[in-house]
C-alpha cells in the first residue's frame, strides 16, 4: 500500500450529526433551541437535502393524545409497546418516547405539519396492528414526507448548515471518545475528515441487506450500527428484525415493486386478508384482533398460508379493502391507490396481493437515556439507536423514537457540550490510516463486484434469518458469511464518485450486521417476537435478556447478554390492566 500523503479537506464544527432523517434533523433542531451556536453544527447525509429514508414512512406516527379515545394515555402506549417487544424493551426509553409524543405531535402540529384532521379540526388518530386505541397520528398516508418536509423547514429557520452527499465510512475515537469521523464526497470523490467534539448517529436501520425489504435499495444498510461498533460501542438485539406482512408480490406487479410496503393502515383502515380459498384466514389464527394483531403475528399466519399451498399463484395472500368507499380510500390512502391505479389495479374494486417483507431491524446501537454510548461524545437516536422497540415494534413507533430520542439528545448535547473537546492531533493521524484504505479501496481492480457481493449478502441474510431460523442454517449462514468475507477482499472498485465505490463501503458495513444478526440469531435458543426459531418454538422466561455485541480488545466480536429492567409503577399498571383492541369492534 502506497504511503504517499493522502490529500483531505477538514470540516470543524463542534457536533456533527451523521444522518439527516427525522431524527438527525429532530435533534439538530433540539441543539439550536437549547442555545448551541447553528455555525457549531453540521448535518450530513449521504443523499441530497430532504431526501431520505424517513420520507418513505406511510401510515402514521405515535402519541397518547386521544383525540378520538379520550381513554387512551401514555401508560397504555407504553404497554402496548412492551407486550409487542415481547418484554425485552428497555422500559426506561420506552416511557421517555411515550411520555414526550403527545406534547411532541402538538409541536408538530404548531410548526405546520400537515395532518389529517377529525371533523372539528383535531389531529385524527387510526388504529394500527396490536395497539388498544387509535393512537397514531398521520398525514393521510405520507406521514414522513410531511414530517420531513416539516423538520427540513425548521431547520432552514435555524440556518442548521447542511452538507449533502457525504458518506461517512469511519468514526475515530480514542481512549474511549470520539474525536470526529472519516468521510467521502460522493459529488466530487474528495476525502473529508471532521473534527468534532461530539458525533450523533442517525443513519437509519439495516433492512436494507435483506433479500426482499421494503427500503429503498441504496438505504439502511447498516452503516449506524457497523460504524458505532467499529468505534467501540455495543450493539444490542440485532437478531430483531421485523418482517411485514404485507409488501407488494413481484411476480404480480414486476420486480421493481418486490417486497415495496402496502402500508398497515391499509388494514387500520378496515383493510381484510384472504387467501386463495376466499377464506379469511386470520380467524384461525388471531379471531380476536384479526388483521390487526402484532406483524410478526399476521406475516407468520400469512407465510404458513402460502408455504401449506392457500397463497395466489404469484406467491402471495389478497389483501381487500374494496368493501370501503372509493372516497374513503382516495382521502386515508392516497399514495397507496395512486400507486396501485399506475400498475393497472383498482383497490376500490379489487384486492392487491402481498406476502411478507423485512422491513424493521428493531436492533441498533446500545445507548443511555440520554442516547449516548458508553464512547464518550458518540450518540445514537432514531433506527440507528436500540432498546425502545424489542422483539418487535409497533407501527408508528418508529418515527416517534426519531422525534422523541432527536429531542432528548439535542438537550442532553447542549447541556453538556461546554465541557467537551477532543485532541485533533490524533484525530488527523488516524484519518490518515483509514484514508489510504479508502484510497485502496477505489484502486481495487481484483475479480468481485461490489453490488454482486451486496446481492450474495442479502440472498444470505433472507435465507438463514428470515421469518423462521434454525440452528443448522444459522451455522451455514455464518460459515457463508466467511467465504463471502474473504471474497470481499478481492474487489473491483471504481472511483471514489461510482457507484461501486459506495456499493463496497455498504458491503462493509453490511458484513458487520450480517455477522451480528446471525450470531444474535444463534444465540438467542428462544422464539420472541419477530424472532422465530423453529427448533425452540417458545418464548424461554430465561431469555427475558438483550444480546450485546461487541469488539474486544484484540478486535473480535463478542456476545454477551444483560437482563432487562423493570418497568415503572404507572406502566406496570397499565401492563396489569390488560389493555386490547377487539378488532370486531371496529366492524
Ligand atoms: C416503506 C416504509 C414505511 C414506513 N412507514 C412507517 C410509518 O408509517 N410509521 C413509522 O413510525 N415508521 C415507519 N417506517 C420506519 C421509519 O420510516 C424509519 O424508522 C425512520 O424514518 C428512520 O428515520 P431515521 O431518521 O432514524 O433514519 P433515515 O430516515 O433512514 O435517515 C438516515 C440518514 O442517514 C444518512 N446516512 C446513512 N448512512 C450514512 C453514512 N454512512 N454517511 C452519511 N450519511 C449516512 C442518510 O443519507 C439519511 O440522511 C417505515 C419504513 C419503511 C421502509
Amino acid at each position: 500500500m502506497s504511503t504517499e500523503p493522502v490529500d483531505y479537506e477538514t470540516v470543524d464544527e463542534r457536533v456533527l450529526v451523521v444522518g439527516a432523517g427525522a431524527a438527525g434533523a429532530r435533534t439538530a433542531i433540539e441543539l439550536v433551541d437549547r442555545g448551541v451556536d447553528p455555525e457549531d453544527v453540521l448535518v450530513i447525509g449521504k443523499r441530497s437535502h430532504g431526501d431520505a429514508h424517513t420520507t418513505w414512512a406511510r401510515g402514521g406516527i405515535n402519541g397518547a393524545l386521544g383525540t378520538l379515545d379520550p381513554e387512551d394515555d401514555w401508560t397504555i402506549h407504553a404497554a402496548d409497546t412492551l407486550n409487542e417487544g415481547g418484554h425485552i424493551n428497555d422500559p426506561g426509553k420506552v416511557e421517555t418516547v411515550t411520555r414526550r409524543m403527545p406534547g411532541l405531535l402538538r409541536e408538530l402540529d404548531e410548526w405546520g405539519m400537515d395532518f389529517s384532521r377529525t371533523d372539528d379540526g383535531d389531529i385524527a388518530q387510526r388504529y394500527f396492528g396490536a395497539q388498544s386505541f387509535r393512537r397514531t397520528a398521520f398525514a393521510g398516508d405520507y406521514t414522513g414526507e410531511a414530517l420531513l418536509d416539516t423538520l427540513v423547514e425548521q431547520a432552514q429557520a435555524r440556518s442548521i448548515p447542511y452538507r449533502e452527499n457525504v458518506i461517512v465510512s469511519r468514526l475515530v475515537a480514542d481512549g474511549g471518545r470520539v474525536l470526529g469521523a472519516v468521510g467521502t464526497d460522493l459529488d466530487t470523490g474528495e476525502f473529508v475528515v471532521f473534527d468534532a467534539d461530539v458525533v450523533v448517529l442517525a443513519a437509519g436501520g439495516y433492512t436494507g441487506l435483506y433479500g426482499r425489504h421494503s427500503s429503498r435499495d441504496d438505504e439502511n444498510t447498516g452503516d449506524g450500527p457497523a460504524l458505532a461498533y467499529q468505534a467501540g460501542a455495543a450493539l444490542a438485539d440485532m437478531e430483531f428484525v421485523q418482517f411485514h406482512p404485507t409488501g407488494m408480490v413481484g411476480d404480480r406487479y414486476g420486480d421493481d415493486w418486490d417486497g415495496r410496503l402496502v402500508t398497515e393502515a391499509v388494514r387500520g383502515e378496515g383493510g381484510r386478508l384472504f387467501n386463495s380459498e376466499g377464506e379469511r384466514f386470520m380467524e384461525h389464527y388471531s379471531p380476536d384482533q384479526m388483521e390487526l394483531d402484532a406483524r410478526d403475528v399476521v406475516a407468520r399466519a400469512i407465510a404458513q398460508e402460502i408455504d401449506e399451498g392457500r397463497g395466489t399463484e404469484n406467491g402471495g395472500v389478497y389483501l381487500d379493502i374494496s368493501h370501503r368507499d372509493r372516497g374513503f380510500i382516495r382521502e386515508r390512502l392516497p399514495r397507496m391507490y395512486e400507486r396501485f391505479a399506475d400498475l393497472g389495479v383498482d383497490m376500490a374494486e379489487e384486492p392487491v396481493e402481498v406476502s411478507p417483507t423485512a422491513h424493521y431491524g428493531m436492533g441498533g446501537v446500545v445507548v443511555d437515556d440520554d442516547g449516548e454510548t458508553d464512547v464518550d461524545g458518540l450518540y445514537a437516536v432514531g433506527e440507528t439507536m436500540a432498546g425502545v422497540h424489542g422483539a418487535n415494534r409497533l407501527g408508528g413507533n418508529s418515527l416517534a423514537e426519531t422525534i422523541a430520542y432527536g429531542a432528548v439528545a439535542g438537550e442532553a448535547i447542549a447541556e453538556r457540550l461546554p465541557d467537551r473537546g477532543g485532541d485533533s492531533d490524533v484525530l488527523h493521524d488516524r484519518s490518515r490510516v483509514h484514508l489510504r484504505d479508502l484510497q485502496a479501496l477505489s484502486d481495487a481492480d481484483g475479480d468481485e463486484a461490489p453490488e454482486a457481493l451486496l446481492d450474495e449478502l442479502r440472498a444470505l441474510l433472507w435465507e438463514r434469518t428470515g421469518i423462521l431460523r434454525d440452528d443448522d442454517g444459522l451455522a451455514a449462514g455464518l460459515e457463508r458469511l466467511e467465504r463471502l468475507r474473504s471474497r470481499a477482499a478481492d474487489l473491483a472498485v471504481g472511483d471514489r464518485t461510482s457507484r461501486s465505490y459506495e456499493f463496497a463501503l455498504d458491503l462493509g458495513f453490511g458484513l458487520r450486521v450480517a455477522d451480528a444478526v446471525l450470531r444474535g440469531a444463534r444465540e438467542r435458543t428462544e422464539s420472541r417476537g419477530a424472532h422465530y426459531r423453529t427448533d425452540h418454538p417458545d418464548v424461554d422466561p430465561e431469555w427475558q435478556r438483550n444480546v450485546h455485541y461487541r469488539r474486544d480488545s484484540v478486535g473480535t466480536p463478542r456476545l454477551t447478554t444483560t437482563p432487562v429492567e423493570e418497568p415503572s409503577e404507572p406502566v406496570q399498571a397499565a401492563l396489569d390492566a390488560e389493555h386490547e383492541l377487539d378488532y370486531h369492534q371496529l366492524e
